[in-house]
């Protein structure tokens, strides 16, 4: 890259702060840090021409884990920790919908349904006999019972008869919440450069040299909010997570709103409008599934069409419009890492699948470690 005195000058001269990677967590450390310091040089560099991770191509549940994550999780995160957890996330989604707002983000309180299949009578009688406990544990977040049975309405097939119903789980549009983040970080003097991968780091002490392929520059502070692409950097603590996809075309008369979750959460579907979007299937190839390469996989595919056609819309002709995928980070805690690297390099990474609520109190207490 051979770049002119004023490109240099203005983009890569006297940088105060960069942020690798410009998915939800970056942004909102971006704007964190402009708040904190109103005169200093942010620079946010992204390897996509868009957000290339998970930011833009999630499903848009503005949640915090269903009943059956919940007692999931219970099982290898301790009781503080899983309502910590909890609180995080919706203290999250309140920061987001406060710094965005309900009607840039699209937001729709229609309330999350949680479904059991026939053939999983296990997980249906442990959330049943669970729900009082788990509604107890969560009572000084919400006030109020957030998990409550109701009769499936919505005709689903090969269900049992009750859902678990949650009325503090919305819907957002995901590309609406991205594009707004944007607007607002370019707004508050954030300088985003796309298509540049940072491809090595050295920390001098006095600042650090960020590496652009053959190109480097210095910066004051690096902040790496990577996510899924963030195995080396977390010496294996963040394992890259693909998530697959679909939407249908438009259905006519469809009688579906809200958010969905079935299979602790390993299956999600929600209606845009009157189309379904329907994602999941990882856990039946994890292997396969742990990479940061984009695409799709026949299996994976073949479920999420069989799930459309005998549970979701049994008795509804339909046909699938588009599919994608994204890379979230995972590992073995649910707990995301927010961590200072070296003495002036710093992480917010491995957000799970609940990244929208997550990702923006990550953000923030990423900029806040500097
Ligand atoms: C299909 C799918 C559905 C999901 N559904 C939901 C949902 O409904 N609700 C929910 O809460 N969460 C959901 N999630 C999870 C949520 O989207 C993520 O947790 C969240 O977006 C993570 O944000 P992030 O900023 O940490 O990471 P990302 O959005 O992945 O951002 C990381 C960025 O870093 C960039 N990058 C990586 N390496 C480099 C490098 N070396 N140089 C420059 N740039 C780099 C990447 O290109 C990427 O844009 C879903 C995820 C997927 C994939």
């Amino acid at each position: 890259m051979q770049l002119s005195y004023w490109e240099l000058k203005n983009w890569f001269t006297n940088v105060d702060y960069t942020i690798v990677g410009s998915g939800i967590v970056g942004l909102h450390a971006g704007l964190r840090l402009r708040e904190k310091y109103p005169q200093s040089k942010i620079l946010i560099l992204e390897k996509g021409i868009l957000p290339q991770g998970a930011s833009t191509k999630n499903a848009g549940f503005a949640c915090f884990g269903s009943l059956s994550e919940i007692i999931d999780d219970l099982k290898s995160h301790t009781e503080e920790e899983v309502i910590q957890l909890i609180q995080k996330r919706w203290n999250g989604l309140q920061l987001l919908r406060k710094r965005l707002g309900d009607e840039a983000i699209d937001f729709k309180p229609y309330g999350g349904y949680e479904l059991f299949l026939k053939d999983n009578d296990s997980s249906y009688s442990e959330c049943s006999n669970r729900l009082p406990f788990v509604n107890e544990i969560l009572k000084p977040i919400f006030k109020t019972a957030v998990f409550a049975k109701e009769v499936d309405r919505f005709s689903f097939g090969g269900i049992h008869e009750y859902l678990i119903f949650n009325p503090f789980e919305a819907q957002i549009d995901t590309g609406n919440m991205m594009q707004a983040l944007l607007k607002q970080a370019v707004s508050q003097d954030i300088l985003i450069l796309n298509q540049q991968t940072v491809t090595s780091y050295h920390d001098n002490k006095n600042n650090v040299e960020v590496a652009l392929g053959d190109f480097s520059f210095t910066t004051k502070k690096l902040l790496f909010a990577t996510n899924g692409f963030a195995n080396a950097l977390t010496n294996g603590a963040v394992k890259p997570a693909r998530a697959q996809v679909l939407i249908t075309e438009p259905i006519p008369n469809l009688d579906i709103k809200g958010t969905f979750h079935l299979d602790k959460g390993y299956y999600y579907f929600r209606n845009i409008g009157n189309r379904i979007l329907l994602g999941g299937g990882r856990n039946l190839d994890f292997e396969t599934e742990t990479t940061t390469e984009f695409g799709q996989t026949e299996i994976v595919q073949k479920k999420l069409e069989d799930l459309l056609k005998e549970v979701i819309l049994p008795n509804q002709e339909f046909k699938i419009d588009h599919r994608w995928s994204g890379i979230m980070g995972i590992g073995n805690s649910k707990n995301p890492i927010v961590s200072q690297l070296t003495e002036n390099v710093y992480c917010g990474v491995r957000l799970g699948g609940m990244g929208v609520a997550i990702g923006s109190i990550i953000g923030t207490e990423l900029a806040d470690l500097v």
